[in-house]
């Protein structure tokens, strides 16, 4: 039997998805983890109601995620994704032949575990990628002890900042990120889709502006991420932003990506935030 599973993430507004079939639904220690089939977007994965990636749209945030960044840095060795359990992030950071080393931390062992075995389509393979070394620990505990670390791009593959999200959205946590990463390095965030959650946006702009040279958003439209764009952080002392066009083509080319939403006119377009976005960022 089908049913409605309704999304609690906005007061006043909520998108409802319909689960076909059921084919998990338990309690991790850290969340309310559900996996089912529905017929427009294929398999979804929800932590407590809340949509984290499904089958059928999860390709435009992983790829705006990771090769802008990447493309953006020109030769990104070490990368670390915080978050990113269900693996669809790491599947498209090693798809960069520069990428040698992939760190990722993430805070439940459910969520791998089982997106391993209901979600294959997501990782696929990536779990198995010798380049990718899994820590099972919370992102903002990893990144206290992580000075030293020489990460080129940083990740913050992060759930909505309820439950244990909350601590990837403080000065803290991205004052200890911002230590860890190499110079020239980039650091990019989920940060929810701003016409709904503009606090959480203002938020990470305010300690992204004290802690980079650099601090903007790019936006991308996700369907099951619902209420127009969604956000994400760009934090950096380079100049990563102003690479030319043609400097992108060409490192999109040598890269030999085919992706189904990433185009370097894409990527710079991404930046162009509308009035009301602009003014979310103080
Ligand atoms: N893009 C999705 C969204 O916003 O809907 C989120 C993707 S999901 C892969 C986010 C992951 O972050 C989950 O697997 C969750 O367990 C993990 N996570 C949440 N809090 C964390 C923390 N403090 N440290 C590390 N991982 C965390």
């Amino acid at each position: 039997m089908s049913e409605w599973i309704r999304e609690p993430l906005h007061d006043g507004w909520a998108q409802t998805l319909r689960a076909d079939e059921t084919l998990f639904d338990s309690a991790t220690e850290h969340q309310r983890l559900r996996v089912f089939e529905n017929a427009r977007f294929g398999r979804i994965l929800t932590l407590d109601d809340v949509v984290q990636t499904t089958e059928g749209d999860n390709f435009i945030y992983h790829e705006m995620m990771t090769h802008v960044p990447i493309l953006a840095h020109g030769a990104a060795k070490r990368v670390c994704i915080v978050g990113g359990g269900d693996g669809g992030m790491a599947r498209e950071v090693l798809r960069h032949s520069s990428v040698e080393q992939v760190t990722m931390v993430e805070i439940d062992a459910g969520v791998v575990e089982f997106s391993k075995r209901y979600l294959p389509m997501l990782s696929q393979g990536a779990f198995e990628d010798p380049r990718l070394d899994l820590v099972i620990a919370d992102g903002a505990d990893f990144m206290r002890n992580a000075e030293g670390e020489e990460f080129d791009v940083i990740i913050i593959d992060s759930t909505d900042p309820i439950g244990p999200g909350e601590v990837l959205f403080t000065d803290t946590f991205y004052g200890h990120a911002k230590r860890a990463m190499a110079a020239g390095g980039i650091m990019v965030t989920q940060n929810g889709v701003p016409f709904m959650q503009g606090d959480e946006l203002t938020g990470t702009m305010r300690a992204f502006q004290a802690l980079f040279d650099d601090a903007t958003c790019y936006l991308a439209t996700i369907p099951t991420y619902a209420g127009g764009p969604m956000a994400f952080g760009w934090g950096t002392d380079s100049t990563a932003r102003s690479v030319s066009l043609c400097e992108l083509q060409e490192r999109f080319a040598k890269s030999g990506l085919e992706p189904d939403y990433y185009t370097p006119d894409v990527h710079q377009a991404a930046f162009a935030l509308p009035g009301y976005v602009q003014k979310l960022i103080p």
